[in-house]
């Protein structure tokens, strides 16, 4: 699933608001750079450093990585509020925890009260001149979301709540960036001349169905039942190799999606 946190992030120096910014998709290893409002000497990356999927029983887990660099050019030491957000899910059936975060989340007693319960984190950071390129503060945190094996994650939406719809329902495909695209093709062209007009005619991952092939890394195949299917990482290799019948039954629900749009 590359369709991850896009959403808002606001940034402070201090306690001074120095702006606002909408953080779009970003993809696993794309970088990519916010402006801090009026100030062109911070700068703040973000990316998803990595994706995984288990299932246990009844239940699957994703687990998302991110890390944010935060490089400053100013000629003083200063004190920051780094902000993001979990995704908030609608629904009871989905559960969101973050994981591990370095450093630790704000201890600040008001933050803790009215932001934390709403997944929204927030990291105090003193950030020294000269700390940018490869001496950038780094903030790493991974979150998990818990739900039942059988729904998809259907949107992360701009509020950063998510949406789920069970299998065979879908709500709309998600939107791909050009970049993503580009990505996409590269690995879709990694694929052998049989394979690859099979895997671009599934689109989507037959497990995770709304991860779309290439767009977090190289496009995997399995055959189950002697039938090719494509897969966007090793947890859902390993899904579909431990429940054959259901990935072919999920692979017709997919194709049934896809097929319209070709
Ligand atoms: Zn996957």
């Amino acid at each position: 699933m590359y369709i991850l946190l896009p959403g808002d992030a606001t940034m402070y120096i201090g306690s001074d608001f120095v702006g606002q910014m909408n953080l779009p998709l970003v993809a696993i290893g794309e970088k990519f750079t916010a402006g801090f409002g009026a100030d062109p000497q911070l700068q703040v990356q973000r990316s998803m450093t990595d994706k995984a999927r288990t299932t246990q029983g009844g239940n699957q887990a994703l687990k998302y990585d991110f890390r944010i660099l935060v490089s400053s050019y100013k000629s003083e030491r200063i004190k920051l509020q780094v902000w993001d957000r979990l995704p908030h899910p609608e629904t009871d059936a989905v559960s969101v925890s973050i994981q591990k975060t370095s450093p630790e989340l704000s201890k600040d007693a008001l933050y803790l009260r009215e932001q934390r319960p709403n997944n929204l984190l927030r990291w105090d950071v003193s950030v020294d001149p000269g700390m940018n390129g490869e001496k950038a503060i780094s903030i790493t945190y991974d979150f998990k979301l818990e739900l039942d094996r059988q729904m998809t994650i259907s949107s992360f939406q701009s509020v950063g709540s998510l949406a789920t719809s069970p299998t065979g329902n879908m709500s709309a495909l998600p939107p791909m960036s050009a970049a993503d695209l580009v990505k996409i093709k590269a690995a879709m062209a990694k694929l052998s001349p049989e394979d690859r007009p099979l895997a671009e005619r599934q689109v989507f991952c037959a497990i995770d169905q709304d991860s779309p092939l290439g767009s977090t890394g190289p496009v995997l195949k399995v055959m189950v039942k002697g039938q090719p299917v494509f897969l966007c990482c090793k947890g859902c290799e390993a899904e579909a190799k431990s429940h054959p019948d259901e990935t072919l039954v999920k692979l017709q629900q997919l194709m049934n999606r896809v097929a319209p749009r070709k």
